[in-house]
């Protein structure tokens, strides 16, 4: 069996994407340190994989224990890199922190991988690393580095020391990633987003609202250039961005070199659509105010996917109103997350 580390997998993005790759017959490790996540995801992803996960509760900046995981793990064959801090407002706190743990481990992980002959990587980038774009739709070609926070840089530096890494050893095969924004889980309702505190992102504060946890939504900035001056993103469901990774993993199996591919819809909504979108799929009005822009916010950013669909067979195939379903469906059986 081709078997997956998935660093971070016990988090949002990854559980997801461990189901993908148990349905499609891969063997999936988990590595993750729960600073973001918690234990109790573990049976609900072999619940939806059918078969059983090899947990490691593993800091990946901490090297003896990351050589020891790969020890133990020999048939390791490929790594998805989830494992990172993701709050953008903490990183601007932070910034030492969030390089320190970022880059460290992906840093860790790599020489790990050297020292084991692990070729195939697949990393979560961000769209973060266009910054604030000159045209939309963005494409690949686009200028990246242009972020103006320590969590979109310290993804940027990430992808420089793949493409570095690539460069020095012609047998590594690198897929990064540049997911837009990822909303939406199983459709199970099983497993989806589960942040500690209060949300950072739109749609887990807004199902929030929904389930009667926060009373009302603040969209942030109604004065944008847009049609409702609202700001615009390219929302994608996490179970099609799964699917993307299961396709970038197969793309590595076949090539050498380091390609960024963006994954997104191509289409961009506003907060007023996705507020709107979600009271259709749920049945529940949600109160919201206008607030000030968030410092940092751009207005529009959504994806040119055509080189997913070029080069992995991939786009995405749910649309915003599939997304708030499985949204609300996530949130309203687990109103408190995994703790319920
Ligand atoms: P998440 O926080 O749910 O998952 C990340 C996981 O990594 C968590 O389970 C956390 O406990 C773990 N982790 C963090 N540092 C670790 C370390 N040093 N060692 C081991 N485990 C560690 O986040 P997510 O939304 O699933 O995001 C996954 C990846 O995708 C992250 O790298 C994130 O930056 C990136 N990304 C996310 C989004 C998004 O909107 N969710 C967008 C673009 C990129
Ligand atoms: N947003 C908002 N209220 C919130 C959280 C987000 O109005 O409580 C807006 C935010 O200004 C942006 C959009 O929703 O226009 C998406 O924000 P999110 O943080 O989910 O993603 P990102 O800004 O990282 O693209």
């Amino acid at each position: 069996m081709n078997t997956v580390l998935l660093t971070g997998g016990a988090g949002y993005i990854g559980s997801h994407t461990a189901v993908c790759l148990m349905r499609c017959g891969y063997g999936v490790i988990i590595a993750d340190n729960l600073i973001n996540s918690v234990r109790e995801v573990i049976p609900r992803i072999e619940e939806l994989g059918g078969r059983a996960v090899r947990f490691h509760e593993v800091d990946m900046c901490d090297e003896r224990a990351v050589e020891e995981l790969f020890s133990a793990s020999p048939d390791i064959g490929s790594v998805i890199h989830f494992a990172g801090l993701k709050c953008v407002p903490e990183s601007v706190r932070e910034p030492l922190r969030y390089y320190q743990n970022n880059l460290g481990a992906t840093v860790t992980l790599m020489q790990a991988m050297q020292r084991h002959g692990v070729k195939r990587l697949v990393f979560s980038s961000s769209a973060t690393v266009y910054g604030d774009p000159e045209t939309v739709p963005i494409s690949e070609t686009a200028p990246v580095g242009g972020c103006t926070n320590a969590y979109g840089r310290s993804k940027y530096i990430s992808e420089c020391i793949m493409q570095d890494a690539c460069k020095a050893d012609a047998e590594l095969s690198v897929v990064l990633l540049r997911y837009f924004n990822p909303i939406g889980a199983d459709e199970s309702g099983r497993i989806g987003e589960n942040p500690f505190g209060v949300p950072n992102n739109l749609l887990p504060y807004v199902a929030q609202v929904a389930v009667g946890r926060r009373e009302k939504l603040f969209v942030n900035g109604n004065d944008y250039p847009t049609p409702d001056g609202t700001g615009v993103r390219d929302y994608i469901h996490v179970t099609d961005l799964a699917r993307g990774h299961e396709r970038a993993l197969r793309y590595t199996e076949a090539h050498k070199g380091c390609e960024a591919i963006n994954l997104g819809t191509g289409k961009g909504a506003s907060v007023l659509d996705v507020v709107r979108e979600f009271s259709n799929a749920s049945g529940v009005d949600i109160p919201f105010e206008f607030a000030p822009r968030r410092p940092g916010d751009i207005a529009v950013c959504y994806a040119d996917p055509r080189k997913a669909w070029e080069l992995l067979g991939w786009k995405a195939e749910k649309d915003l109103h599939d997304m708030c379903l499985d949204t609300w469906r996530w949130q309203s059986a687990n109103p408190n997350g995994y703790t319920d």
